[in-house]
């Protein structure tokens, strides 16, 4: 394809910008949907949703614009090339659910997770039956993912939001990511991938958004049934979830959602369209012989059981947007996916008092043991410990070197910890 990328979004910017003005982003969805003639194979609903985002929002194609000259830079540059560091990226799944079988159990969640990381890692046991033409290609993209350890206050979390609803089924308008419409609000999107876990409608597995959309609606849904063992045949292996986290981390269609399209990564095959099924190889299209279409790739349409690679060029892709300067850089410092040093659950029996206070702190446990005999430790927010905190060994304890803000006092006495927070004025 001869247009580059970033005409083609200046081009699709200036002409949405002329008509976009007032239509909400919802009633462009469902004319795009309208107007879109789907592909055969796996319904996605990324590049409705793509669409419908510029239209209402212009400014996105110049965002977008300058991610993909960041990539450019990325991919060009040696430290491509270089084996990275593995990023693990704290992953929150909001589990909404109208029926029993839409709350899908910690298991499932957790089998998600793992496809996901054998499939970013190529260690998926699928990964053999890559053909031999394209076993070079294949990647280890050192892209993993945990479920949240720590909530974006700091607080222990298992990474799973569970919240029963009143909506029996979803459209691909973003409604599950706000509470105010009976779904779940995301948790900082630049800190934490949000997978919405829900009853999607109109024949949907899933979609995306790719970075560079608004914050407020940054994340991947997947229809509950296409999590490993549920009931989506043949797309109930959680390749879902690993084609719609490929869009997240801004890879296209392997077709360029055009006949002979363009996905902006060099060593994937030009291919016709989407395959679907399980297609036999070598399927040329495109003069792409003797190879033929990548169709054992995520990012079409085939099964579940088909598609089991990430290309080199679509890993380096993903990897620029931890680079610096990347669109998502910030996901590979964020420290959610490890536990926090203390739970940071109020425990009623323990108190301190004056709270807040300006030097001492008395502590009185609910337990008939005097605090004397309890190891006495002091963490801010992040869970440090604060070493300048002095108990005095008569159940006080000095904090008067802290400087003012919110504190956790833990006590051990080697089997049992309490904690209890207060405010250092
Ligand atoms: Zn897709």
């Amino acid at each position: 394809m001869k247009k580059t990328f970033y005409s083609l979004f200046l081009g699709l910017a200036s002409i949405t910008a002329l008509s976009a003005s007032a239509q909400s982003l919802s009633s462009q969805l469902s004319k795009v949907a309208l107007e879109r003639a789907r592909p055969q194979g796996r319904p996605c609903a990324t590049m409705d949703v793509l669409e419908a985002q510029l239209a209402a929002t212009p400014r996105q194609a110049l965002r977008m614009a300058e991610i993909e000259a960041q990539t450019g830079r990325y991919v060009a540059s040696p430290t491509a090339r270089r084996t990275a560091a593995v990023i693990t990226i704290p992953v929150v799944m909001h589990v909404l659910y109208n029926t029993s079988a839409q709350n899908v159990p910690d298991a499932q969640i957790q089998a998600q997770i793992d496809v996901l990381n054998k499939d970013f890692a190529k260690t998926n046991t699928d990964a053999a039956l890559i053909p031999a033409a394209f076993a070079g290609a294949a990647a280890n993209t050192n892209i993993q993912f945990v479920l949240a350890r720590r909530d974006p206050s700091g607080r222990a979390t298992t990474g799973i939001i569970r919240k029963s609803t009143r909506v029996k089924s979803w459209s691909a308008n973003d409604a599950m990511k706000t509470s105010k419409r009976a779904g779940s609000d995301p948790w900082d999107t630049s800190k934490y991938l949000n997978i919405w876990v829900c009853n999607l409608g109109q024949g949907l597995l899933g979609y995306a958004q790719f970075p560079g959309g608004a914050a407020s609606t940054d994340g991947v849904v997947v229809l509950y049934s296409s999590l490993p063992g549920g009931t989506a045949a043949p797309y109930n292996k959680g390749r879902t979830g690993t084609h719609e986290v490929g869009h997240w981390l801004n890879l296209r269609h392997i077709w360029g959602d055009a006949s002979c399209g363009n996905d902006l990564v060099s060593d994937t095959p030009t291919q016709q369209t989407s395959n679907y099924g399980c297609p036999s190889f070598p399927k040329v299209t495109c003069s792409n012989g003797p190879n033929g279409d990548m169709f054992m790739n995520y990012m079409d349409y085939t099964d579940d059981a088909c598609m089991y690679m990430f290309s080199n060029g679509q890993s380096a892709r993903m990897n620029a947007l931890f680079a610096s300067g990347g669109a998502r850089a910030a996901l590979a410092t964020s420290n959610g996916g490890t536990a926090p040093l203390v739970s940071t659950t109020a425990v009623e029996t323990l108190t301190v008092f004056p709270n807040p206070t300006a030097g001492q702190l008395s502590i009185r446990t609910g337990l008939n043991t005097p605090a004397i005999k309890w190891q006495t430790k002091v963490y801010d927010l992040r869970g440090f410990e604060m070493k300048q905190v002095r108990p005095a060994g008569d159940g006080t304890v000095d904090v008067s070197a802290l400087p003012a803000g919110m504190y956790h006092l833990v006590l051990t006495d080697g089997t049992a910890t309490q904690h209890q927070s207060f405010r250092k004025e």
